[in-house]
């Protein structure tokens, strides 16, 4: 099973740091495979089914990939767990870019609908409690 250009496109992209993807062109073919990226619902875009494909680590590690939205109070879940990681590696920018988000991951109800919804296995709930902790909101 291969994942879709789309796909492979929306995974890159959601790399903490990654702004842009620059792929190959080889000619008007390929242009238009790429640029139907523009028009992809999300569920095109969604690459969850990776979960099937790779090895089940034992701690599960969130990919950013919103397959677990949406969030009934509106978190952006795949983004603040972006943040959240890049902050902890140091990253300054992030963790502004964090506080200037409209809604933070205090404001997590517990849900726990992210919880059942993501493949990777991560419990989701938990993590926006410990996020809200490290940054105080
Ligand atoms: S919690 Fe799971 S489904 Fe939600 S963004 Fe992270 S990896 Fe994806
Ligand atoms: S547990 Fe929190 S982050 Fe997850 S869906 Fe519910 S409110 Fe959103």
């Amino acid at each position: 099973m291969a994942l879709t250009r789309i796909q492979c496109i929306q995974y890159a992209l959601d790399r903490p740091g990654v702004l842009t993807v620059l792929p190959g062109v080889r000619g008007m073919a390929d242009l238009e495979d790429i640029l139907a990226y523009v028009d992809a619902t999300p569920a095109e875009r969604d690459y969850a089914a990776l979960a099937e494909m790779a090895p089940q680590s034992r701690e599960a590690r969130c990919v950013y990939c919103n397959h677990c939205q949406p969030c009934p109070a509106g978190l952006k879940i795949g983004t603040i767990n972006k943040y959240y990681d890049l902050a902890c590696l140091g990253d300054e920018m992030a963790a502004e870019h964090y506080r200037n988000l409209e809604l933070h991951a205090g404001d997590c109800v517990g849900c726990g609908h992210c919880d059942s919804r993501c493949p990777f296995g991560v419990e989701q709930s938990a993590r926006m409690a410990e996020i809200a902790e490290y940054f105080g909101v």
